[in-house]
């Protein structure tokens, strides 16, 4: 599937994918890898290819967001900084690869990202909101301007993020649900499922989900 909202493109390959967003060189998250043709092909159809693409933004270590990270081979790669010995070790085990019989190749992180740094996408200007819970490393992507938010696997249109992995910060979740709550928001961009809107996430914060209805 691929869809266009303004700026930014959104791309998922399967179901236990994670939502690939580019936004002109920039991709936020790399699906698992395991999908090679159907990337290349639905990036044909937004006329792109993937050597375009110049900086993959991992928004946590899952395997399901950072396994695809290799198709974008002139691209560099970011993480948060609490994340990234995931990427560098090619930890299987706390990139849950198990989860989607993936393989996790030890790989290089070109920028350890910390909190409140900013990267530019095309016209985007994206603050990282550093969110620990769901994995130490979790951020969330922000855009100021346009109240756009990019929030990974820390919360989806049904319910938030699971904090129950071995590099999931539980007591530290709240308290970054509370700092993404107090941004003004137009449209969340979940790491899997659909964009949502202000009154959504109002709601969402109210919901009881069993944590193995969400995604890894
Ligand atoms: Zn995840």
């Amino acid at each position: 599937m691929i869809k266009k909202f303004g700026d930014v493109i959104m791309i998922r390959l399967g179901d236990t994918e994670s939502n690939i967003y580019l936004i002109d060189d920039v991709a936020i998250d790399a699906g698992t890898g395991l999908n090679f043709s159907r990337m290349r092909d639905l990036l044909g159809v937004a006329k792109k290819k993937l050597s375009d693409v110049k900086l993959v933004v991992n928004t946590h270590c899952h395997f399901d967001h950072c396994g695809g990270n290799g198709f974008f081979i002139d691209a560099k790669i970011a993480i948060h900084k609490d994340d990234a010995a995931v990427l560098e070790k090619g930890d299987v085990k706390l990139a849950a690869a198990d989860w989607f019989n993936g393989n996790m190749k030890p790989r290089p992180v070109d920028q350890k990202l910390k909190d409140g740094d900013i990267i530019k996408a095309g016209p985007l200007t994206l603050q990282v909101i550093h969110v620990p819970g769901h994995t130490a490393g979790s951020i969330c992507l922000y855009d100021k301007k346009n109240k756009l938010l990019f929030t990974g696997d820390t919360i989806f249109e049904n319910g938030v993020g699971r904090i129950d992995f071995a590099n999931s910060l539980p007591d530290q979740f709240e308290a970054s649900i509370n700092k993404i709550a107090t941004l003004p928001v137009k449209t969340y961009y979940p790491g899997h499922g659909k964009q949502f809107d202000a009154v959504q996430f109002k709601k969402v914060l109210s919901m009881a989900v069993d944590p193995d209805d969400l995604p890894v």
